[in-house]
Parts: C-alpha cells; sequence; structure tokens
C-alpha cells in the first residue's frame, strides 16, 4: 500500500477525481498534511467519516510508529520509531529557548562505520525511502503542534550514500506546495562522502553542509573511521570548496573530541588552520560513550581545544551534549534495544 506522502498534489488531485470527489476535497486533504500537522486521517475533522475511510483503505497515512520515548532532564525528547519491517529508527526534538531543532536519521544502520558511533556498529540494514524520512518529520511535528525552526540530518545513517531519497525528502520539506520551510534551515551532515557532496554542490541550493571531519591529517583520521568509505582530507576540503562556492553557504567541520586520539594542541592548531584556510566554522562534540573503547576528554582538555581554534580566529563552539542523560548518542537507543 502506497503512503500518502509519496503522491504529489496533482496526484492526490487525480485520484481524488477518479473516486468522483469535487477537486477542493484533494486541497482539503493536502492541507491537513502540509499545512494542520495532522497525525492520521482521523484527524481530518472537515472531511466525511465515509471518505476518511476510502482513503485509509487505499493509501496509508504513515509508515513510522512511535514505540518509545526518551526524555531528558534539558528538555531533548528521543523517539525510537518502528519501520513496516520492524526495523528500528531514531528522531530528536530538541529545544533551545524558543527554537526547536529536529534531528532525522537517513538509514537503517549505517555502512561508514566510525568506530565511536553506535548507528554504524552492525553496518547497513537499509536507506529510508522518502516517506520514512518525512514520517520522522511528521512525527515530529505532531509532538510539538508545529513546524521545527530547524532540521539537521545527523540521525542514524549516512544521507549522501541514501542520496536521491533525502533530496526528495528536502524537496518535500521545502517546495512552497508541501510543508514549505526555508532551505537554510536544513542541515545535512556528512562523514565526506566526496562524490555526494560534488553532486549536492551542482543543486546550487543554500542547504547548510556540515562535514564530519574529527582529524586535522589522514594518519588519525583512519583511527577514527575505517577505510571502508573514507576519503582523504585533502580531497574533502576540496570538494567543501566547491560547494562553499557553488552554495554560497560557509560549511561547518564538526570534530567529535576522542581523549588521547584527537585531542592534542597541535591538533586544534592544524584544525584551525584547516578551517580558516577553507572559511569553515568547527563544530566540536564531546565524545558521547557508546560503549567504545574511546574515551570522552576532560573538560579542562575540551576547553583548551576551543581556546586554540578561537584564538587563531575561527568560529568555533562546542555541542554540549543534549540528552547523553537518557541514550542521547546517536544510534544508541537502537543500539541497545537490538
Ligand atoms: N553520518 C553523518 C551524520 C550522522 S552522525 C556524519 O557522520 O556526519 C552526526 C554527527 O554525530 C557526526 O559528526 C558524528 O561524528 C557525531 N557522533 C555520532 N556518534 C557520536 C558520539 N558517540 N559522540 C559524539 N559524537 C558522535
Ligand atoms: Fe555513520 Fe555518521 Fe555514525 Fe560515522 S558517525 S558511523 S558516518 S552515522
Amino acid at each position: 500500500m502506497k503512503i500518502i506522502t509519496e503522491l504529489t498534489l496533482a496526484e492526490l488531485t487525480a485520484e481524488l477525481k477518479a473516486m468522483g470527489e469535487p477537486s477542493f476535497r484533494a486541497k482539503q486533504i493536502h492541507e491537513w498534511i502540509y499545512r494542520k500537522n495532522a497525525a492520521s486521517w482521523d484527524a481530518m475533522s472537515n472531511i466525511s467519516k465515509d471518505l476518511r475511510q476510502k482513503c485509509a483503505e487505499k493509501w496509508k497515512f504513515t509508515s513510522v510508529e512511535e514505540c518509545e520515548s526518551v526524555k531528558s532532564s534539558d528538555g531533548t525528547e528521543k523517539l525510537l520509531l518502528k519501520l513496516h519491517d520492524g526495523e528500528l529508527i531514531e528522531m530528536v526534538i530538541i529545544p533551545a529557548e524558543k527554537r526547536i531543532t529536529f534531528c532525522l536519521s537517513t538509514q537503517v544502520g549505517c555502512p561508514v562505520g566510525c568506530l565511536f558511533c553506535a548507528s554504524g556498529r552492525n553496518g547497513l540494514t537499509r536507506n529510508l525511502a522518502m516517506h520514512e524520512i518525512i514520517g520522522e518529520f511528521q512525527t515530529g511535528c505532531a509532538k510539538t503542534g508545529r513546524l521545527p525552526d530547524n532540521i539537521v540530518f545527523m540521525g542514524i545513517g549516512e544521507g549522501l550514500l541514501n542520496y536521491e531519497n533525502l533530496l526528495s525528502a528536502i524537496e518535500r520539506l521545502t517546495e512552497n506546495e508541501y510543508f514549505g520551510m526555508g532551505v537554510r534551515r536544513i542541515t545535512v551532515s556528512t562523514s565526506g562522502f566526496v562524490p555526494g557532496m560534488l553532486k549536492l554542490a551542482e543543486r546550487q541550493q543554500e542547504l547548510n553542509l556540515a562535514i564530519s571531519l574529527h582529524a586535522p591529517n589522514d594518519e588519525i583520521r583512519s583511527k577514527i573511521i575505517p577505510g571502508k568509505i573514507s576519503y582523504p582530507i585533502s580531497e574533502i576540503m576540496e570538494a567543501a570548496d566547491v560547494y562553499r562556492e557553488k552554495c554560497n553557504r560557509m560549511v561547518t567541520l564538526e570534530y567529535t573530541l576522542l581523549d588521547g586520539i584527537n585531542d592534542s594542541p597541535d591538533a586544534a592548531s592544524a584544525l584551525a588552520e584547516i578551517a580558516r584556510k577553507h572559511h569553515a566554522k568547527v563544530n566540536l562534540i564531546p565524545y558521547n560513550d557508546t560503549g567504545s573503547d574511546f574515551k570522552r576528554p576532560s573538560d579542562k582538555k575540551i576547553n583548551k581545544f576551543e581556546q586554540i581554534i578561537d584564538r587563531a580566529g575561527v568560529a568555533v563552539s562546542v555541542r554540549r551534549e543534549r540528552g547523553s542523560d537518557r541514550a542521547g548518542a546517536c544510534g544508541q537507543l537502537r543500539h541497545q534495544r537490538s
């Protein structure tokens, strides 16, 4: 059975016409989905019960089902979502002052297998379909009663390895006829999959790109990201330049801080140099324990690392963990269940 969000407005209109419905019905249903954050067919109060029933027999409203919700003391809410084949993914709702960010997954598992990350521990199971990514988004909207201010694709999976479906989902999220979110409010995070970065650059859209660099040189990087799907830093940064020029967006370098591996003052200076040369910002993410052999550096080391980058004149922020008290790191909740 198809999911209703797979249909375009034109397709929905044609289907309802064929069912003998007046043309404004399609528009009403469309508005429930894309303007009023309906969570089910039943929510569509100005559509007759009979028609809702007929629609429900023809199309599923969503392909994701919430099966667990874990709230942290800081307000972050992590949802475990079940898919039609029983697979599990995660999405996170992150409130900060008046703004809300959704963190969405793009794959079931991840083929890259960064050694500190719970998402890639059992490799890739499958890509998410466009309607499953939209389903995550709709679940968050139904929970919060509104659209988020920002979306980051920093959940489970390497989005650029599921390029077509990710981009179809971004189109649904941004096109005026659908959810109509600003493209500048969306960030795609990649472990540095160069062909995907270059393909994305060709779109010349003002989508934000975050690159998980994690190391200032290939030697250190190879201790963190295994060789399977990893590119030399020089190629990644070349692709980052292309992206910045074509899309007119400053890229962010994400850097998971791992004690004794990539957190030395020399590494900080070298990272600052790369960021400066390529006009990038730096986002430091102290390691969130996932049961790997890595350790989170002390606060003193983290602060020192940040200071070196800051003093080099590079914009730097530290992502103080949100939701870490309740299995907050990416892919952890799912991993605990498998
Ligand atoms: N696959 C993409 C996007 C998902 S991961 C990527 O790697 O960029 C999003 C970010 O969370 C990445 O920067 C990743 O390095 C970081 N991350 C994952 N697990 C983490 C952990 N246990 N501690 C700290 N950062 C983590
Ligand atoms: Fe995959 Fe990103 Fe986790 Fe690496 S950090 S295993 S690329 S999800």
